[in-house]
């Protein structure tokens, strides 16, 4: 064990940051310039005119119900599948990093499913330099569509927000990785889900298989329901998208398992640290443009794929619009008393979608860059003591420059300050010891930073003997 800040150096440096509060990471002064334009490439290259197209052929498809028509060249699941396929390997023709894939499966009789079902999710991975032992990061969306009578597989199902909005930004996202040649080091997933409607088979299979393969999944980004800026409460709003992240319910202390409760963790899930990554990569990259995050899973009597992420163990975040319009999802296409219903491409905001899309190109190329978060976090808690010291080892043979030891306030929703510990020499255990700080007071996380400036995700070290 070395010691990576002294006692003294860290009570300085703790008290200037205690009384002068500065917040967190207001920007990314120390990102190389390189790092910096390879993120700004992608931003740019996004297009709403791009994924304006992209909705509109999705919705040519007149239904994406699962069971809809597979054989028609023209209309049903199987055609529109076909078409995101060519699509995304259009893209990988001219990127020899960028593979398409699918994962197929048959699903079985279930409450929204009345005959066995052959389920496609499409996907492509743009390969990092980790390879593929390392991190995967994951773009999703859902390219099926419903109407009011889920079990209806014929009826016109446009699907142009629910989740054509979804679907077309995880296709322009790969336009975007793949054309501005960006080089990630973790693998970089784009996945349009199957069934998402039918009870989220799609993505749990993707999911489950993730699992099985042992892929080290750090994020999944789920867009669902992200194009309308109107909605049906009449409010106007393009200037945000929602962030949802579940809470932590338990920690697992060796053989232990405790609920968070107990240490005032529930908002410090790996999901809900993802949330406020991706906070902080928005204030940096896209001013002017927001994020609201909600600590919940999802919103009350809905689901959506980043639930079985969540389930499978992997950090995941549902973005949704502001605003929500009810007579534009799941509805029958039809004018009644003069309103019209169903879910059209006029209720889509290609500009609005193309923020929530550079808003997960922004969150996925940094998270991409980015080192692997501290391992083993332990906050020491084997005797009565006034400071905090902290232990984690580090996972970077090559090293980082650093660590970023955040702490905050038990009520306070973000992290409002740090200290940096820089990385000294060679050694794969650090500790960081902050006698100002009461572990009692507030909540500690800790955060690599990578000799190209960017930070991973905040982990929260469990308390240890
Ligand atoms: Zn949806």
């Amino acid at each position: 064990m070395r010691r990576a800040i002294a006692g003294a150096f860290a009570l300085v440096l703790a008290t200037f940051f205690v009384i002068s509060n500065l917040s967190a990471r207001g920007n990314d002064e120390t990102a190389a310039e390189g790092t910096r334009e390879s993120v700004i490439g992608v931003i740019d290259a996004i297009s709403p005119d791009s994924i304006h197209s992209f909705d509109l052929k999705l919705v040519s498809f007149g239904t994406r119900h699962t069971m809809s028509d597979t054989v028609s060249p023209t209309r049903g699941i199987g055609a529109a599948r076909r078409w995101i396929e060519s699509k995304l390997r259009e893209f990988a023709s001219s990127n020899p990093n960028f593979e398409v894939f699918k994962d197929e499966f048959t699903q079985p009789v279930s409450s929204r499913i009345s005959r066995p079902t052959n389920i496609v999710n499409v996907y492509g991975i743009l390969r990092g330099t980790e390879g593929p032992s390392g991190r995967y990061i994951v773009l999703s969306g859902h390219y099926d569509s419903i109407v009011g009578n889920f079990m209806d597989s014929t009826a016109d199902a446009p699907g142009a927000d629910d989740d054509g909005s979804g679907a077309s930004l995880v296709i322009e996202a790969v336009r975007a990785f793949t054309s501005s040649g960006f080089h990630p080091a973790a693998n970089i997933v784009f996945l349009c889900c199957a069934a998402e409607e039918q009870g989220l088979y799609g993505s749990h299979h993707f999911a489950e298989m993730a699992r099985k393969n042992g892929w080290n999944v750090v994020a999944d980004l789920n867009n669902d329901i992200v194009g309308g800026t109107r909605g049906g409460n009449g409010v106007l709003d393009n200037s945000e998208v929602r962030v949802f992240s579940e809470s932590l319910r338990e920690v697992t202390i060796g053989e232990r398992k405790i609920p968070a409760s107990v240490f005032g963790y529930e908002s410090d899930s790996p999901s809900r640290e993802l949330a406020r990554y991706i906070n902080e990569a928005v204030k940096m990259y896209l001013p002017g443009f927001n994020t609201d995050l909600v600590f919940r899973s999802d919103r009350f009597l809905r689901g959506g794929d980043q639930i079985s992420f969540n389930e499978f163990g992997y950090p995941a975040v549902r973005f949704t619009e502001p605003n929500e319009d009810y007579n534009h999802q799941h509805q029958y296409v039809r004018l009644e008393n003069g309103v019209q219903y169903g879910d059209l491409p006029q209720f889509v905001d290609p500009a609005f979608v193309a923020h929530v899309c550079r808003v997960n190109g922004t969150a996925a190329a940094l998270l991409s860059l980015s080192p692997s978060q501290p391992q083993d976090p332990v906050m020491m808690v084997d005797k009565l003591e006034y400071g905090t010291r902290l232990n984690w080892k580090n996972p970077h043979s090559a090293g980082v420059s650093g660590w970023k030891v955040y702490f905050r306030e038990t009520w306070q929703p973000l992290w409002t300050n740090w200290v940096f510990v820089p990385d000294t020499s060679a050694g794969d255990d650090i500790e960081a010891i902050l006698p100002e700080l009461s572990k009692d007071k507030y909540i500690f996380g800790i955060a690599a930073v990578g000799k190209n400036g960017v930070e991973s995700p905040v982990v929260v070290p469990l308390p240890g003997r």
